[in-house]
């Protein structure tokens, strides 16, 4: 199945010169949705993954239904300011300013392995912040997932050394 069939582009959202790979034409798609989960689903069972991990909030929409299907446990990453219970969290540069991700303490248990899952990787911000969060609890990630890679934006030096799948490249 061709999976940018289901990617909608628009250019010159949310600034100007950046083109915006829109996935909510896959999410609407059941098959579509259902193809992408099973290939993120089998690059986890290789990894023996225990635990997934997703940034607020289209990680949520690529790693819950994973996480569903091999009847393993999720935990959110979220802004500053949303989880209720003690977190830990780490700041992180963006193009402009910073930005806070927190996690719940006791979400990972340590020497678990965790998969990463979100669903672009850009300039890898995020998702060099998550596995942070990861690490800092014990947890160990044996590999990142994303519907979508942006080659040009080089996130892949960021997270240098993790093993990623991306689904789609552009
Ligand atoms: P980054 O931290 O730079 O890797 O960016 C991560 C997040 O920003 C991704 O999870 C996406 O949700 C969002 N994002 C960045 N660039 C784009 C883009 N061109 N199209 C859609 N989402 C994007």
């Amino acid at each position: 199945m061709d999976l940018k069939n289901y990617i909608a582009d628009v250019p010159d959202f949310p600034e100007k010169g950046i083109v915006f790979r829109d996935i909510s034409p896959l999410m609407a798609d059941g098959e579509a949705y259902r193809f992408a989960t099973s290939e993120i689903v089998k690059y986890a069972q290789d990894k023996g993954v225990e635990m997934i991990v997703g940034p607020e909030a289209r990680g949520f929409i690529v790693g819950c239904p994973v996480a569903y299907e091999m009847g393993i446990g999720f935990a959110p990453a979220r802004k500053k300011g949303k989880l209720p219970r003690e977190t830990i969290e780490v700041t992180y540069g963006l193009e402009y300013g910073k930005d806070t991700l927190q996690i719940h303490q006791d979400s990972i248990k340590p020497g678990q392995k965790v998969l990463v899952c979100d669903d672009l990787l850009a300039t890898g911000g995020t998702i060099a912040a998550t596995i942070e969060l990861i690490e800092k609890l014990g947890g160990i990630v044996v590999g990142t997932a994303f519907l979508v890679e942006l080659k040009d934006l080089n996130g892949r030096e960021k997270i240098k050394g993790y093993d990623i799948l991306a689904l789609m490249e552009y």
